[in-house]
């Protein structure tokens, strides 16, 4: 285990900055998850801390000690891809032993090792079997079982669970939360995929065009987004996010009013609110906006609502009275953001 510290961590590709001067404390024994979309500089970043990448600028440390100019094997490290890359002639305990033997371990030892590891992910039944005899599912735990046998300082991810079916990857998803509670290590792992990233981080790091945006747990990046990037790219549905301007205490847009109390400045703004802060209530005639679409989900329903504005999406109960057509007011909780209309926006 160790704690993983990046120092105005930076990386250029020629012209394209992949990452830019990021910072961040990775602490000992966490489940550390870098979220962000295609192309925001996570890879890169997983990839300086493991050494396959070089660093253009700034400092990683592992306890305290730098270890950027270390090659890959002596960063003491274990890395899991989102293809297996599993040895296809040998079998689930010598894909597992593999490491072990490597550095000079005894058969024996290695295998009862592996075969360890193998149970801590259910695969005991199939140790003798070969990759192309298991189940993407299963390939990907015997991946993970490598990653563990070792025991290095840190584990890192590259979207492990992306090649797998939606079913097993919820299943693989919590196998791989108990592993990381089981091994106690440090895992830093990176997904653009805003669920798994919720379900698994302690710490959450959203990155957005090579930098942080914001760095916490995921409830509190969920309720205090500190700009439209993180309202939008944490939570399902997406942080309704509506232009309009605050004046007199209260936040206005194309007619609709949402009452600031203690409003601290007047202008432009951008008001984020979450659907469950949006309050419906139907009407007879009228309304601020009209409910065009009713997604009933079981436990909960989406209500979208068209507003003179544009569309805002609302949470409702599962058995909601609400119907397409229907003309609604629409309130809202004291929970709502205010965000800077100029540019990606920070919290007033
Ligand atoms: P994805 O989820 O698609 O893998 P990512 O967030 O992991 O995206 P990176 O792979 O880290 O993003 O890429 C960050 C930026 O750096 C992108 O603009 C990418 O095109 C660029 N980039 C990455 N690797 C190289 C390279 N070897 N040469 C040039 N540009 C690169």
């Amino acid at each position: 285990m160790a704690t993983v510290v990046l120092e105005d961590l930076r990386c250029e590709f020629g012209p394209v900055v992949a990452v830019d001067s990021i910072n961040l404390e990775v602490p000992d024994g966490s489940f550390t998850v870098l979220l962000g979309p295609s192309g925001c500089g996570k890879t890169t970043t997983l990839n300086m801390i493991a050494g396959l990448e070089e660093a253009t600028g700034g400092r990683i440390l592992f306890d305290g000690g730098q270890v950027q100019h270390l090659s890959p094997d002596k960063r003491d490290i274990a890395m899991v891809f989102q293809s297996y890359a599993l040895y296809p002639n040998r079998t689930v305990l010598e894909n597992i032993a593999f490491p072990l033997r490597m550095r000079g371990m005894d058969k024996k030892r290695a295998g009862a090792l592996a075969a360890e590891a193998a149970g801590r992910l259910q695969l005991s039944e199939v140790l003798g079997r070969k990759p192309r005899q298991l189940s993407g599912g299963q390939q990907q735990r015997v991946a993970l079982a490598r990653a563990i046998v070792r025991q290095p300082k840190v584990f890192l991810l590259d979207e492990p669970l992306s090649n797998l079916d939606a079913k097993l990857r919820n299943d693989t998803r919590v196998r791989l939360k108990q592993t990381q509670r089981d091994v106690g290590g440090t895992f830093i792992l990176v997904t653009h995929d805003q669920m798994e990233a919720m379900s698994l981080a302690d710490l959450l790091v959203v990155m957005n065009a090579g930098r942080i945006q914001q760095a916490g747990p995921p409830l509190e990046l969920y309720r205090r987004p500190a700009n439209r990037f993180v309202g939008s790219f944490v939570g399902v549905p997406s942080m309704n996010q509506v232009e309009g301007e605050i004046a007199e205490g209260a936040f206005t847009a194309s007619g609709w009013r949402v009452p600031l109390p203690g409003a601290v400045r007047t202008g432009p703004a951008v008001l984020g609110v979450r659907a469950e802060d949006l309050v419906l209530t139907p009407t007879e005639q009228g309304g601020d906006g009209r409910v065009r679409i009713v997604e009933r989900l079981g436990t909960e329903t989406h209500v979208i609502v068209a507003m003179a504005h544009g569309e805002l999406t609302a949470r409702m109960a599962g058995d909601a009275e609400i119907e397409a057509g229907q003309g609604v007011q629409v309130g809202t909780t004291t929970n709502v953001h205010i965000f800077e209309a100029d540019e990606d926006g920070s919290r007033v």
